[in-house]
């Protein structure tokens, strides 16, 4: 057998979603997996709606999230261009040997024609669609219409009484009839061609031997058939993914929130997290285990794993991959990944005059914690602000013996080296003065934080150093007239 060859085929009228990077992710793995090609294609003949800039963002949305590819559109190939608008004159071509054969002709219905037909058939409750009638027009009439100026579109003549199935990788056997469907565009008036038709040009003349896509195409498959049929083209096998469901079962959208793939790296997701979740959106792994790398993924991925009920974007559970992820990182490389966000934080420059020490101390205290890395900004605060008191925290400030307990650790605090001296100091105190362990770590969390929960103080003191920690405890005494 040929080599599996398949393609991700994004039009660039927006940024890439969640959707289109698991559809493409689904085309990687299958690619990788079967040792086969992965091209990608941009489908940009929505003149209106299509921008570069998107274009920009979509490649480099699906290389961030770890992805590459064989041929495709920055990096060329056999089969170059790769952007739909470049490849006009093939589909004119083919368009053209559709109307010689009889597949396919010219259409001069105007906007307003069509619109009216269109109301009629809704009115008597049938499914809007092209009734045909431009297509016996003799030539005769063709001439005299193009005469009066009226520019043709070109439509496929859609085959009567035929059934079309596809044995759907995902889906099983789905069979339509063509009644359904009228004779539709495949070029329109200003040369450029539709959608079902340039689909099918390009993944004919780029050897595309699968066509992995979202389920809403599904119901474009059996004009693709057609056009696959009349040119006498062999048709690749098709598979069609689930949607992708909300938390609420509704279709994803932004109601539930982020939705393109920039959104969450902006966040602080990491591309690795955001990688293993989405091949689990409609996918399988045969075993228990769900935090896979990605070589597991390749290893384990097959189209009959892949499910046929809606997928459902679970927010919680990508929050948790995500944090599970951040652990699995070194401190070293959990600071470089950070470093993106803290450079935009208002308190970039006090984390830049920390040394390396200080630096290591507070990924060490923030490192279990993150959820996302732009999180880093509250801890940020924390750490490098001044203290925000929480009306709770004044009141433990408030408490019977809380001024004695911050006299003596300021008294007694030591020089040091490590956090884990000063968790060491904390429960001497408590030893010391007979009081329990919260009764020493609460009023000085307080004091030194304004906060009643957070980082461990151990690694906020040693962040902050001896002469800091002091600063700041007087600071408080002084407020809260703890002396
Ligand atoms: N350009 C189409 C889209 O973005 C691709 C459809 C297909 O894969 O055939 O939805």
């Amino acid at each position: 057998m040929n080599r599996m060859k398949v393609r991700f085929a994004p039009s660039p009228t927006g940024p890439l979603h969640i959707g289109g990077a698991r559809s493409a992710l689904f085309n990687y793995l299958i690619a990788r997996h079967e040792q086969g090609q992965l091209v990608v294609r941009i489908e940009d003949t929505d003149l209106d709606r299509s921008r570069r800039e998107y274009e920009t963002e979509i490649i480099e949305s699906l290389r961030w999230l770890g992805m590459d590819w064989e041929e495709g559109i920055d990096k060329g190939g056999e089969n170059d261009p790769y952007r739909q608008t470049e490849r006009l004159e093939m589909y004119q071509a083919y368009a053209q040997q559709l109307v010689e054969s009889g597949h396919a002709y010219y259409c001069f219905c105007s906007e307003e024609e069509l619109e009216k037909e269109r109301l009629q058939l809704i009115e008597k409750g049938e499914t809007p669609r092209y009734l045909g009638r431009c297509r016996s027009l003799s030539p005769a009439m063709q001439e005299e219409k193009s005469k009066a100026g009226i520019i043709p579109t070109i439509r496929f003549k859609v085959p009567e009484n035929q059934v079309y199935v596809v044995n759907d990788l995902v889906r099983g056997q789905v069979t339509f009839e063509s009644e359904t469907v009228g004779d539709f565009i495949i070029m329109k008036s200003d040369g450029i061609p539709t959608y079902n038709f340039a689909v099918v040009i390009d993944d004919v003349l780029m050897g595309i031997t699968h066509v992995v896509r979202a389920e809403e195409h599904l119901t474009n498959t059996p004009r693709q058939l057609m056009i696959y049929e009349a040119l006498r083209f062999k048709r690749p096998e098709f598979a069609h993914i689930s949607l992708i469901l909300g938390n609420d079962r509704q279709k994803m959208s932004k109601r539930h929130g982020a939705t393109s793939v920039i959104q969450y790296r902006e966040k602080g997701y990491l591309p690795e997290a955001l990688f293993n979740f989405l091949a689990l959106l409609g996918w399988a792994p045969p075993g228990e285990e769900e935090i896979l790398s990605q070589e597991q993924i390749i290893t384990a991925f097959t189209l009959d794993r892949v499910s046929r009920s809606p997928a459902v974007f679970d927010i919680d559970k990508l929050n948790w991959f995500n944090q599970q992820y951040i652990k699995r990182l070194d401190i070293e490389e959990l600071h470089t990944r950070l470093k993106p966000f803290i450079e935009k934080s208002p308190l970039a420059s006090r984390f830049e005059a920390l040394g390396n020490r200080e630096h290591t101390f507070l990924m060490e205290a923030v490192h279990d914690r993150l959820v996302c890395l732009e999180d880093i900004n509250e801890y940020l605060s924390v750490f490098l602000g001044e203290p925000v008191y929480e009306p709770e925290a004044v009141e433990v400030l408030n408490q019977e013996g809380v001024s004695e307990v911050l006299k003596y650790f300021a008294a007694n605090l030591p020089e040091f080296e490590q956090p884990d001296e000063i968790k060491a100091y904390l429960k001497a105190i408590g030893k010391e003065l007979k009081i329990k362990p919260r009764e020493v770590f609460m009023p000085l969390r307080c004091a030194l934080t304004g906060q009643m929960h957070g980082v461990d103080l151990h690694y906020l003191i040693g962040v902050w150093g001896k002469a800091d920690t002091l600063k700041r405890l007087q600071a408080a005494q002084n407020k809260f007239n703890l002396d």
